[in-house]
């Protein structure tokens, strides 16, 4: 009995012990496979980190990288060469060491920096218009595109990828020569077919019947279109090189106005159009570009008319905003701007489909050459349109601009 019951605890302990040591073996296999696939995953992990780097790295581009609050966590190797940025700019805010630089030379703020804008706007900005002003005072013209980083909905940082484009903008300067000399030449033998048609056309060179009348109407028309296309070309070619500089002088902006609803008088009347036009009083002491603002007058009215039926109607006025600022608007209740040509409207030759269907002759430069003059001028500019109800372009600029000239050039 005493024998029965020693035997069978050293069964229960042996069968204990056997059990351990399964554990121990079992278990021993099983960490060391664990711990092989840790290091596996481990590697790699450090793998594609490295490459990642390494193509971070070799990019041509420069690659700069914040976290949500604007504080820099990665700069790649490209911005060492063209900012002259590395490691050490790890940690520091946007703010307190961007090198932006507008056209005109003017220092970009930390808000409307591309990478600071993404963050907040939650969306892709791009930027040709920037520059980064390096230690020796030389600048380079850039192509930013900044993007915020999302993670699980969340927005955690934004990358910036910016690419100099100074020659792009060379390219681009020459092509503009090119267009303003080719449209310079074109005007002299355009304004002498003018002339001749309009002398056949008046019977000064001999009797013409009225079917030889009708084809030189015709020509005469052509040629109009020809014209106002060389000259609407010269002016965004001279706007784009920056040969018009800014000259302000004091202006009143009414009679501005005024001369320019006289000039388009004949085709109001045709179209038995009404015009309106308020300037309040309170608005005093205006400086501007006389000949840009012209320009830009021209086009907005023209297009009010153009792109309005006949009836119809048209209100400008200007009014204060702030103590700092006039706000221009110009009203029509035409044929208006369909959504999806909304936000192509200011871009060079672009014509929105439900005026290109109605056969109404333009260039599509006039709101390219507007915006351009707006930026000039240091206002902004935007409108509001629903179709077949109307459009209203709205322009602000300061009472007195204060026009910064570039200073540094490369
Ligand atoms: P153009 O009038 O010579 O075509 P613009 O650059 O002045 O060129 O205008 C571009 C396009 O914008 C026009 O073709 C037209 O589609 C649209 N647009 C401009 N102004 C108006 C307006 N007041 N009402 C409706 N559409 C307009």
């Amino acid at each position: 009995m005493f024998f029965t019951a020693v035997n069978s605890m050293m069964f229960v302990e042996w069968l204990f012990i056997v059990f351990i040591l399964f554990l121990y073996f079992y278990f021993g296999k099983r960490s060391r496979v664990i711990l092989k696939e840790l290091e596996k995953e481990k590697m790699t992990a450090e793998i594609n980190r490295a490459r990642e780097e390494a193509m971070l790295g070799s990019i041509g581009d420069g690659v700069v990288a914040t976290d949500k609050n604007g504080a820099i966590i990665f700069v790649n190797k490209a911005c060492q060469e063209m900012i002259a940025w590395d490691d050490s700019m790890i940690g520091k805010k946007l703010g307190d060491v961007s090198l932006l630089s507008d056209e005109t030379g003017k220092h970009v703020p930390v808000e409307k920096h591309p990478l600071h804008l993404c963050l907040t706007k939650q969306k892709k900005i791009i930027s040709t218009n920037y520059h980064f002003v390096k230690k020796d005072k030389m600048d380079l013209a850039v192509y930013i595109s900044a993007m915020p980083i999302f993670f699980k909905g969340k927005v955690i940082g934004a990358i910036e990828v910016f690419r100099d484009i100074t020659q792009e903008k060379e390219i681009d300067r020459i092509k503009s020569e090119f267009v303003f000399l080719a449209s310079h030449q074109l005007r002299t033998p355009l304004s002498t077919i003018n002339w001749y048609v309009e002398m056949l056309m008046s019977g000064d060179a001999g009797p013409i019947n009225e079917d030889q009348k009708n084809y030189l109407k015709e020509v005469y028309q052509g040629n109009q279109r020809m014209v106002e296309m060389v000259n609407d070309l010269l002016n965004v070619s001279r706007l784009d090189l920056g040969t018009l500089a800014v000259q302000l002088v004091p202006t009143d902006l009414k009679s501005l106005i005024e001369d320019e609803i006289k000039a388009n008088l004949p085709t109001i009347e045709d179209k038995k159009m009404i015009i309106n036009c308020e300037v309040d009083t309170e608005i005093k002491g205006v400086e501007t570009d006389i000949k840009m603002l012209k320009m830009l007058l021209q086009n907005l009215i023209t297009n009010a008319i153009k792109y309005t039926p006949e009836g119809g109607k048209i209100d400008i006025k200007v009014a204060p905003q702030g103590k700092k600022e006039y706000l221009l608007s110009v009203a029509d209740n035409g044929y208006g701007i369909p959504e999806a040509s909304k936000e192509k409207i200011f871009t060079k030759l672009y014509r929105a489909d439900n005026v290109m269907a109605k056969e109404i002759t333009g260039t599509g430069l006039g709101l390219y050459m507007v915006k351009s003059i707006v930026e000039k001028l240091q206002g902004k500019i935007w409108f509001e349109s629903r179709v077949d109800k109307g459009t209203t372009f709205f322009v602000s600029f300061p009472i007195k601009p204060v026009i910064k000239k570039k200073t540094i050039i490369i």
